[in-house]
């Protein structure tokens, strides 16, 4: 049976409705597995040349030179940014997961809320205020995904089942 009729997301002040056999996914946050964890997402690590103190240890009631008195510096792991953008090729080609937000009149086969693996290169995705929506036809969704997918918590073979 189709939905046979639309169902929107709102963004804010923005609404978005997903047409014919097109969903519209919110994707899970892939970037937090690209965090920089040498400055813990901040950009900024303490400053060694004064141990976070932003005094110079050479000259007496100076400002430290390497820091300019902040006590702290840009992460060079991440040139500052907090999270390291560069996503290697082989993780591109992976599958990505998000959640259906919006589901057009025309879809028969999935509904609100699912959780769903699809094509990293399927559809269109748009990037908007930190989050990122893909639209993608009903058929380009892989699979619809039960439960949280946080595979850390897999810790052994026995926790894979068939059903
Ligand atoms: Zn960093
Ligand atoms: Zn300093």
């Amino acid at each position: 049976m189709p939905v046979g009729y639309a169902i929107s997301y709102a963004v804010g002040n923005v609404k978005f409705t997903a047409l014919g056999d097109r969903v519209l996914v919110k994707e899970d946050d892939f970037r937090s597995g690209y965090d920089c964890t040498a400055c813990n997402k901040s950009g900024r690590v303490t400053c060694a040349a004064c141990g976070g103190s932003g005094k110079s240890k050479v000259v007496t009631h100076a400002k430290c030179s390497d820091c300019g008195g902040a006590g702290n510096v840009a992460c060079a792991a991440c040139n500052g940014k907090g999270a390291l953008l560069y996503i290697p090729e082989n993780s591109e080609r992976r599958p990505t997961s998000g959640e259906i937000v919006s589901l057009g009149p025309d879809c028969t086969k999935l509904s609100l809320g699912q959780s769903v693996i699809y094509s990293n290169f399927a559809g269109h995705a748009m990037d908007i205020d930190n989050i990122v929506l893909r639209i993608l036809h009903e058929s380009e969704i892989y699979l619809i995904v039960d439960g949280h997918l946080e595979m850390s918590r897999l810790r052994s073979k026995s926790d894979v089942t068939t059903i």
